[in-house]
C-alpha cells in the first residue's frame, strides 16, 4: 500500500513573481512534482530533484489525471495554473477528474490555493472598475456554444453589471472579442468606458482606454483581459497621468 501523497492546485498570478502568494511559493518549493502548461512552469525557480511535467494548454484533463495518479503514488504534487487556479483554470479540471475517475481519488488529500487572477491585476492598473457589482465571462467557445455566451453578454448588460471578459481570442474561434463587442454595443450605452489590459505585469504590458462605441477586435489577443463598464462606470482624465476608471459604489433603483 503506497503512502498517500498530496495534490495542491496553485495559481502563479498573471505576471511577476511578487504576485505569487507566500502560501503558493511554499507549496511550489515543497512539491516533488509540478504539472502545468510549459510557459507557466518555465517562469518558476526550480529545485534540485523536483520533476516538471510540462504539457500543452489543451491537455488539461490528461494533466489532471496524471497529477492525481502521482499523488496516489505518494508524491507531493503541485498543479500549476496562471492567475488563480479556480478561474477558468486547472482547479475545475482536477475536480472533474476526481468526479469521473477511480473511487480511490476521492480519498486523496487535495487542496486549492488562491492566486491573483487577471481581472484583479487589470483592475488595479486603472483604479476601481470592479468597485461595484460585476460579472465574469470567458469568451472562449471551446467548452460552451457561442449562443450561450451571447445570451450571457445580453443578460449581464440588462442587469447593468460591469463585465470582466477572459479568453477574448480563443484558438478555436479566432476572434471572440469582435463578436462580443457587436453584441454589447446593441445592449449597453456606447459611451461606457472599456479597458483593454494586455500582458498585465509583464514587460510588454499595455493598457488601452476606449469607449464601447469605438471597440472592435483590434489589438486584442489571448493575453488581453477586457473590462466593460456599466452605466455607473466613470473615466477620470488626469494631467500627465493615465486616466482612472472606477465604478460608483452607489446605485439607483432600476
Ligand atoms: N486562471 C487565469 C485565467 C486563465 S484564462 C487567471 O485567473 O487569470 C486565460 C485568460 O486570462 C487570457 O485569455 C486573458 O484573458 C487572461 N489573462 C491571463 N494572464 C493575463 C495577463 N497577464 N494580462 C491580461 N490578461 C491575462
Amino acid at each position: 500500500m503506497p503512502v498517500s501523497g498530496k495534490l495542491t492546485v496553485v495559481g502563479v498570478g498573471p505576471g511577476p513573481e511578487d504576485w505569487i502568494t507566500p502560501a503558493t511559493a511554499a507549496t511550489l518549493a515543497e512539491a516533488d512534482e509540478l504539472f502545468g502548461y510549459g510557459p507557466y512552469l518555465s517562469r518558476l525557480p526550480g529545485r534540485l530533484g523536483q520533476i516538471r511535467h510540462a504539457s500543452d494548454n489543451r491537455e488539461e484533463m490528461l494533466r489532471a489525471r496524471q497529477a492525481l495518479a502521482a499523488a496516489q503514488a505518494g508524491r507531493l504534487v503541485a498543479v500549476v495554473s496562471g492567475g488563480d487556479p479556480g478561474v477558468f483554470a486547472m482547479a475545475a479540471a482536477v475536480c472533474e477528474a476526481i468526479e469521473t475517475g477511480p473511487e480511490a481519488w476521492r480519498a486523496l488529500d487535495v487542496a486549492f490555493e488562491p492566486g491573483v487572477t487577471a481581472m484583479l491585476a487589470a483592475a488595479s492598473r486603472v483604479g476601481a472598475p470592479l468597485g461595484a457589482d460585476f460579472a465574469v465571462i470567458s469568451l472562449s467557445d471551446n467548452l460552451k456554444p457561442w449562443p450561450l455566451i451571447e445570451r450571457r453578454l445580453k443578460l449581464t448588460s440588462e442587469a447593468d453589471l460591469v463585465l470582466a471578459l477572459y479568453n477574448p481570442a480563443s484558438r478555436a474561434r479566432g476572434q471572440g472579442a469582435d463578436a462580443a463587442f457587436a453584441v454589447l454595443k446593441s445592449c449597453r450605452p456606447l459611451s461606457v468606458p472599456v479597458v483593454l489590459a494586455s500582458a498585465v505585469g509583464r514587460p510588454d504590458e499595455r493598457i488601452v482606454f476606449k469607449q464601447l462605441g469605438d471597440c472592435d477586435g483590434a489589438g486584442i489577443d489571448m493575453r488581453t483581459l477586457i473590462i466593460v463598464g456599466a452605466s455607473a462606470t466613470r473615466l477620470i482624465e488626469r494631467p500627465g497621468r493615465s486616466p482612472l476608471v472606477y465604478t460608483e459604489r452607489f446605485a439607483r433603483s432600476p
